[in-house]
């Protein structure tokens, strides 16, 4: 159990909220597939002394004295991700996974070039090519969609419009997508006009590091991912490429992007990466997909419409309004039972991005309390009573109160 007893007597106003939050954490079901829990030994990283120092520069070349102990955290967390991803060259430094893909653009395009990713509304992130993000404004993305009727993604249309195209990069790598990604298939196509391929793993990289979905790093030039997500770090990133574009990547996040980078962090990811290389975060993976599937099949079962008709990863993207509500407000009811999910479009959504027809499921948060399929099957039988009886505020009432008794069954990691 985290203390806090500095904060406690110093700043009662901010470690109030914090308490608050872990309550929150504890008494909630949260199946934002973006999520996760850390485990106490990163959230100690997180909180040591590191976060003081200013280390610009990498191990052996800093721009700043008194660096002796960062470079060899940094120089562990190298270490323990090239063994984890398989991967020839690692920089550690990004402070996120968007910093980490501008970083990327940076190190490889010029403003203007052609790049071509995934749509928005289909899977895609923000960071690829997005209007209003500066990917979609530095560059000139275009982009491709999965099929309409399997939800999966076509690979014939993605070699059509390369080939028309010609773009510079092609960007692969998703946030609402839950199919295999044929990696070598992107790598083909990228070959035959002679684009660089750049993956954005910040879903799956737990899943790849455990070795239950194909890892892209020995295929792809360039290679980003968060380190939050299903890898259960800190809020962070990495980038991992081919030896040949060490220097590139070096450069385009420091002194490219970014100024010092944050040391605490790095500790942590260094832990987590530890964490992530033992045999039981292979297990643990593997009930994350587990418990996906299953979810998945407990939708279908009670007449919900899954997106691509079912997951191969750890989320789903499900259709409401085959229950007659849209994502929005389900995203809502389902608040109110003390169960957190995002709203999403839907492939070809009819219904407008704020108001969209699709809810995100994802597994790794609840995977990470201890849950299995017997959970899985109240959550969803939960879920559904809660859509079911979206206007008896007395019902979801009810509700809420078994979210909370399942939960207290299922402590967080840094409440043991
Ligand atoms: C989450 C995510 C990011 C962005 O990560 P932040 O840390 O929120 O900046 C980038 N790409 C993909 C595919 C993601 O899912």
């Amino acid at each position: 159990m985290i203390k806090y007893t500095a904060l406690k007597k110093e700043d009662k106003e901010v470690y109030a909220a914090i308490e608050k939050e872990a309550a929150r954490q504890a008494d909630e079901l949260e199946m934002i597939a973006s999520e996760n829990y850390v485990s106490p030994a990163v959230l100690e990283a997180m909180g040591s002394v590191l976060t003081n120092k200013y280390s610009e520069g990498y191990p052996a070349h800093r721009y700043y004295g008194g660096n002796q102990v960062i470079d060899e955290v940094e120089t562990i967390a190298i270490e323990r991700a090239k063994k984890l991803f398989n991967a020839e060259h690692v920089n550690v430094q990004p402070l996120s996974g968007s910093p980490a893909n501008a970083a990327i653009y940076f190190a490889f395009l010029k403003p203007g070039n052609k790049v071509l990713g995934l749509r928005l509304d289909h899977g895609g992130h923000l960071s690829h090519g997005h209007p209003v993000n500066f990917s979609g404004l530095l560059y000139n993305f275009v982009q491709y969609g999965v099929d309409d009727k399997t939800g999966y993604i076509d690979m014939k249309a993605v070699r059509e419009i390369a080939l028309r195209e010609k773009p510079k990069m092609i960007v692969a790598g998703f946030s609402a997508y839950s199919r295999e990604i044929d990696w070598q298939e992107f790598k083909n196509i990228a070959d035959e006009i002679g684009a660089y391929t750049f993956a954005d793993i910040a879903h799956i990289a737990g899943l790849v590091a455990a070795g239950i979905v194909g890892n892209p790093v020995p295929i792809f030039d360039v290679v980003s991912t968060t380190t939050h997500k299903t890898l259960r770090g800190p809020r962070g990133a990495i980038i991992m490429c081919k030896e040949k574009y060490a220097k590139q990547i070096d450069r385009a996040v420091f002194p490219g992007m970014q100024g010092g980078p944050h040391d605490h962090i790095t500790a942590a990811k260094a832990v987590a990466f530890g964490e992530a290389l033992r045999p039981e975060f292979k297990e643990y993976a593997k009930q994350v997909v587990a418990n996906a599937k299953f979810l998945a099949a407990e939708f279908i079962k009670r007449g919900y419409r899954v997106v691509s008709g079912g997951t191969d990863n750890h989320l789903l993207v499900v259709d409401m309004t085959s229950k007659n509500i849209t994502g929005r407000d389900a995203e809502e009811v389902l608040n109110k039972i003390g169960i957190s999910v995002n709203r999403s479009t839907i492939p070809n959504d009819p219904n407008p991005p704020l108001k969209p027809s699709g809810v995100r499921f994802g597994t790794p948060a609840l995977t990470t309390r201890g849950m299995k399929e017997k959970e899985i099957s109240l959550i969803a039988e939960l879920i559904d009573r809660a859509i079911m009886n979206k206007e008896d505020e007395t019902k979801l009432a009810e509700l809420k109160t078994e979210v909370k008794k399942l939960c207290k069954k299922f402590p967080l990691p840094t409440a043991k």
